[in-house]
């Protein structure tokens, strides 16, 4: 018998986490933070102060107590890639379950880079695990990580072979056949596998109302060309900001920082943080074209160095989403002791996330930098994530008997029943909308 229980994701996009019992054995996938409501408590408090029991009363971490009956039957915790709303409450709650965290070497890395800055100390084995390859959990439960292609390096499905057939764990991708780093999907093994009977599918609905294909990060990579390269800067300082962990992209704007003939600078702890973890495990290697500059002091000398000969430089800073303590923040507030001037360029290579602390701060760092005439571009951006028309396809090649919508709110997972039922599936026969806390047998 299969149980699937929806721990964290099912109510609203963030924590993720599930958990898949076989029979008496329990394989948990991801275990994700909630980023906002963890930033407003941790904000003032030392993070390793912080008991997990606060963590999920404010909703920051899953509420995990939903499997304490079984918590002694979890065989292992499997991430399916590095963003924090997957890996972020593995530092917190893992400890309770007497078992390894398994993951790509990226992913494995990035989680020792985060114990390491919190001065946490897990119990639980880290085990890395390459994409597109096996680990036997236990007799019953064969674990595999299948390369899919998202916004972070090695992102994988988790497939849990059991004697039932296979639970596919799909969250989160999108389809894309030209990423400018690492490999394609593998289709090939998803066909195989649609073969060997996809008993259900936990899929990510978090854009499944958006009706289109996701375009792919190489369509990104254009439009930063477009802008970079494509209007009248030379005379002019030139600020990207993205996502620290997208590092396809990050490849992207130092290939046209040079294009420009310009010195790329990365400023900010946690682009340091992803680039390093990259590095270590050897996809890219960013230090030998550009200088990383980690902490405040030594990115004010810096910044009061770039100041003289601003128009040759290109700088790729913390702070997309307005946050206070990012980089660009602090530039467009003048605490870092240098001034943006009229025309300077400041591109978001990003969306603003939709929560109302992300748009207020967007908002009052965007009318910071116009208040000093600064150029603005935004969205300059594609997103990760599979909309409605790479769902489609991904559930034909799949072939799922049963589709569990996860990672995203009502509305989202009603979204992807409705696409589900254009396929001709039915609800509650083999569409399971759950909300956390709730769990299904198949
Ligand atoms: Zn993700």
């Amino acid at each position: 018998m299969i149980e699937i229980y929806a721990v964290g994701g099912y109510n609203q996009v963030g924590k993720n986490c599930t958990a898949i019992k076989v029979d008496n054995e329990v394989v948990i996938t991801d275990m994700g933070i909630d980023l906002e409501s963890y930033i407003k408590l941790t904000e003032d408090e030392d993070i390793v102060k912080i008991n997990p029991e606060q963590l999920i009363d404010v909703g920051a971490v899953p509420n995990v107590s939903v499997l304490d009956k079984i918590k002694n039957n979890v065989k292992g915790i499997v991430i399916s890639h590095a963003h924090l709303d997957h890996l972020g409450a593995v530092p917190h709650i893992a400890n309770r379950f007497n078992c390894e965290v398994i993951g790509t070497p990226f992913t494995i890395e990035v989680l020792k880079s985060i114990l390491k800055d919190d001065k946490i100390k897990l119990n639980n084995e880290l085990k890395v695990l390459n994409s597109n390859s096996f680990y036997n959990l236990s007799d019953n439960i064969r674990i595999e990580l299948i390369h899919i292609t998202h916004s972070i390096p090695q992102a994988a499905l988790v497939a849990i072979h059991t004697r039932y057939g296979v639970v596919l764990y799909a969250n989160d991708f999108k389809i894309d056949l030209y990423p400018t780093l690492g490999k394609t999907p593998n289709l090939k093994r998803l066909r195989e596998i649609s073969k060997e009977n996809v008993i259900a599918l936990i899929v990510e609905s978090t854009y499944a109302n958006d009706a289109r294909k996701m375009p792919s990060e190489s369509v990104a990579k254009e439009m930063l060309k477009d802008v970079l390269l494509g209007t009248d800067n030379k005379n002019n300082l030139i600020i990207v900001t993205t996502f620290a962990s997208q590092i396809a992209r990050l490849k992207s704007v130092i290939e046209f920082g040079k294009k420009l003939n310009r010195k790329v600078v990365f400023m900010g702890r946690s682009l340091a943080k992803y680039v390093k973890a990259a590095e270590n495990i050897g996809i890219v290697n960013f230090s030998k074209d550009i200088e990383i500059v980690k902490y405040g002091r030594q990115i004010e000398r810096k910044l009061k160095k770039i100041d003289n000969e601003r128009e040759k430089y290109l700088l790729v800073v913390t702070g997309h989403q307005g946050e206070h303590k990012s980089v660009l923040h602090r530039i467009a507030k003048g605490e870092l002791r240098f001034k943006l001037y009229h025309e300077d360029n400041v591109i978001f290579s990003c969306k603003t996330i939709p929560t109302p602390t992300n748009i207020a701060n967007r908002e009052a760092l965007e009318n910071e930098l116009k208040q000093n005439g600064v150029r603005i571009f935004k969205d300059i951006h594609q997103s990760g994530h599979a909309a409605r028309e790479d769902l489609r396809d991904f559930i034909n090649i799949v072939k799922p008997r049963n589709i569990i919508p996860a990672h995203g709110n009502k509305e989202m997972k009603e979204a992807l029943a409705d696409l589900a039922i254009e396929m001709g599936y039915k609800k509650e026969k083999n569409i399971f909308l759950l909300k956390d806390g709730q769990k299904v047998t198949i």
